[in-house]
C-alpha cells in the first residue's frame, strides 16, 4: 500500500515525501481510506503507530473541501488530547502538513498564557489541538465558536479518562454539530471508552494494529 493510493493532491504528496514518510504505516494502511471516504473511526493503536498522520492528513484533504467561510466561525478540525506533550506533538504534525495550504493550526493547553491563546484564536485558524480543560475555559470566555467544526479527533481516549476528563470531553462534543466526522483513538478499550465511542460515533468502523 502507497501513499499514492491515498489520492492526495501534490503539495500534500511533497509534505509527506519531505518527513521521509515513504509508505503508510499499518494503522495509516487501515484508517486513511476509512477516513477519506467519511466514515467514523475507532482507532486501537499506541503512540509510534504513526496514528497521528492518520488523522491529520485526511483532516487537510476534510479542510480543503470545505466551502470558503469566515475564519471568525471557528475552526474546521478540532483534536482534542489528554497532555500538552500529546497536544504539542500533534501541533507539530499538523503544522507540517498544513504549511503548503497556508491552513492555520492553533494550539491550546494549559501552563501557557491563556490571554495569548484567546488572542491566537479570536485571530482565527482552520485548526485547533487543545487539551480538554483549557479548550472549554475558551469556549467560555467565546475565544472561538464551533459553528464551521465538521472534523473531530479524540485522541488517547482511555488516557482521558484516566485523567478525570470525561465531562469536559462529553461537554466539547456536545458544542459540536452532530453532523460532523469524529474519529476516536485509543490505546486499549475499557468499557467507559466504549460507551463514549457509543454515544458520540456514527455507525463507526474499527481498526486495530
Ligand atoms: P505517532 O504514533 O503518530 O506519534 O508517530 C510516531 C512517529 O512515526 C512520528 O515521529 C512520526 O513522524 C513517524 N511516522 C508517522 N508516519 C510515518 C510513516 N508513514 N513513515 C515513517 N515515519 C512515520
Amino acid at each position: 500500500k502507497l501513499f499514492e493510493d491515498c489520492g492526495f493532491a501534490a503539495p500534500l504528496m511533497s509534505a509527506i515525501a519531505k518527513q521521509g514518510y515513504e509508505k503508510p504505516t499499518p494503522i495509516q494502511c487501515q484508517a486513511l481510506p476509512i477516513v477519506l471516504s467519511g466514515r467514523d473511526i475507532i482507532g486501537i493503536a499506541k503512540t509510534g503507530s504513526g496514528k497521528t498522520a492518520a488523522f491529520v492528513l485526511p483532516m487537510i484533504v476534510h479542510i480543503m473541501d470545505q466551502p470558503e467561510l469566515g475564519k471568525e466561525e471557528g475552526p474546521i478540525g478540532v483534536i482534542c488530547a489528554p497532555t500538552r506533550e500529546l497536544a504539542h506533538q500533534i501541533y507539530l504534525e499538523a503544522k507540517k502538513f498544513s504549511k503548503p495550504y497556508n491552513i492555520k493550526v492553533s494550539a491550546v493547553y494549559g501552563g501557557a498564557s491563556k490571554h495569548e491563546q484567546f488572542k491566537e484564536l479570536k485571530a482565527g485558524c482552520e485548526i485547533v489541538v487543545a487539551t480538554p480543560g483549557r479548550l472549554i475555559d475558551l469556549l467560555k470566555m467565546k475565544a472561538l465558536k464551533m459553528l464551521r467544526a465538521t472534523y473531530l479527533v479524540i485522541d488517547e481516549a482511555d488516557r482521558m479518562f484516566d485523567l478525570g476528563f470525561e465531562p469536559q470531553v462529553r461537554s466539547i462534543v456536545g458544542q459540536i454539530r452532530p453532523d460532523r466526522q469524529t474519529l476516536l483513538f485509543s490505546a486499549t478499550m475499557p468499557y467507559k471508552v466504549e460507551r463514549l465511542a457509543r454515544e458520540i460515533l456514527t455507525d463507526p468502523i474499527r481498526v486495530t494494529v
